[in-house]
């Protein structure tokens, strides 16, 4: 018997999703309420964010099949267990670490679960958040206490800025560049900031998000790049994924300096950066592809207030209105900042 959905006997339990049948198609499906597997958890989604790698799945860009149910930045309430669930019980708050590894190949042997080689993702190869109800794995599921959902619905992206920063290595006292203040931009120097940077300097052209960025503790926010001291940063990240900027990074950073592109770029282009500066410089220039184990971390900074995403969120909106959502951040006015979708209202 299903805990809580409320089922008459002979009906099938729907709930509402949206469903990308393929590249630039979509629609608000009614789908039957999936049930759990033996270790899987069946979440009543109560926010799902819109990330950028969502916008790439309906263009077409992205790493997954169709049709696909998008959304793997979400949190919500334990709806039903499967009969080998432990840690979960009807009614936890809980997030969700989308990327889902085998924890059996060589890669996930050596720790790199990001690049786990039988990698499957809530919302990018399984059914994702954007949706009523969602399945995942036990192991996958982060409890949340009393965060709130909209701030649980951010764990995800919070990880991936974590293993950014672990893979910039910054210091105390760094002084760090950040091009780009949007949602990823300011979690960015929000870490930033906790790992002890000693200045940091943003660079922004919305004045809604360059003014968030002073807010969040930028000490210098420029509106152009020709505005920033050439080799003056210890450590300089890309949060935007446009290519121009990106190849313009490492003349920003020291000699001995870190340039890390943390932005997601489209796929197929190039850079072009002087590969001579680089030698010469002795750059270290990296990336990062999504986080490995740092959901934890995530929680318990969201749960102490150490990172602030409260003042992120500039849209709630019911399912209905996904694609809308998706024209908001494309459109890129400044008022738009994490959008948030919200399937249970
Ligand atoms: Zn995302
Ligand atoms: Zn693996």
């Amino acid at each position: 018997m299903k805990a809580n959905i409320n089922l008459k006997p002979g009906i099938i339990n729907c709930m509402n999703a949206i469903l990308i049948h393929q590249p630039n198609s979509l629609s608000l499906v009614d789908l039957p309420v999936p049930q759990p597997g033996d270790n899987e958890v069946l979440i009543k989604v109560m926010a799902s964010g819109i990330c950028g790698t969502d916008i790439h799945i309906f263009q077409g860009e992205f790493l997954g099949g169709y049709p696909i149910i998008p959304g793997h930045e979400f949190a919500g309430v334990v709806e039903q267990v499967g009969a080998r669930i432990t840690r979960y019980k009807m009614g936890d708050r809980v997030a969700v670490e989308p990327n889902i590894a085998c924890n059996n190949c060589v890669n996930c042997l050596n720790n790199r679960q990001n690049f786990c080689l039988n990698w499957t993702a809530i919302g990018v190869t399984r059914p994702g958040g954007m949706a009523q109800y969602v399945l995942a794995p036990e192991n996958a599921v982060f409890s949340i206490g009393d965060l709130p959902f909209e701030q649980g619905a951010f764990v995800e992206p919070l990880s991936c800025v974590l293993h950014g920063s672990q893979r910039a290595r910054l210091h105390m006292g760094d002084r760090v560049l950040i091009l780009g203040a949007g949602p990823i931009g300011l979690l960015l120097l929000q870490v930033a900031r906790l790992q002890g940077a000693a200045s940091i300097t943003a660079v922004e052209r919305q004045p809604a998000r360059a003014m968030m960025a002073s807010q969040f503790g930028a000490e210098q926010v420029y509106t152009e790049l020709d505005m920033l001291q050439p080799a003056g940063y210890d450590v300089v990240i890309d949060a935007t994924g446009v290519i121009p900027l990106m190849n313009r990074t490492i003349d920003f950073a020291r000699p001995g300096g870190t340039v890390l592109l943390f932005g997601v770029p489209p796929s197929g282009k190039l850079l072009e950066m002087e590969a001579f500066k680089i030698f010469k410089n002795g750059l270290t220039v990296l990336s990062s592809f999504t986080s490995v184990r740092n959901s934890y971390q995530a929680v318990a900074l969201l749960s102490s207030g150490e990172v602030d995403v409260a003042r992120l969120v500039s849209h709630r909106l019911p399912l209905a209105e996904f694609q809308h959502g998706m024209q908001l951040i494309e459109q890129g006015r400044e008022n738009v900042m994490k959008v948030m979708m919200v399937p249970n209202n």
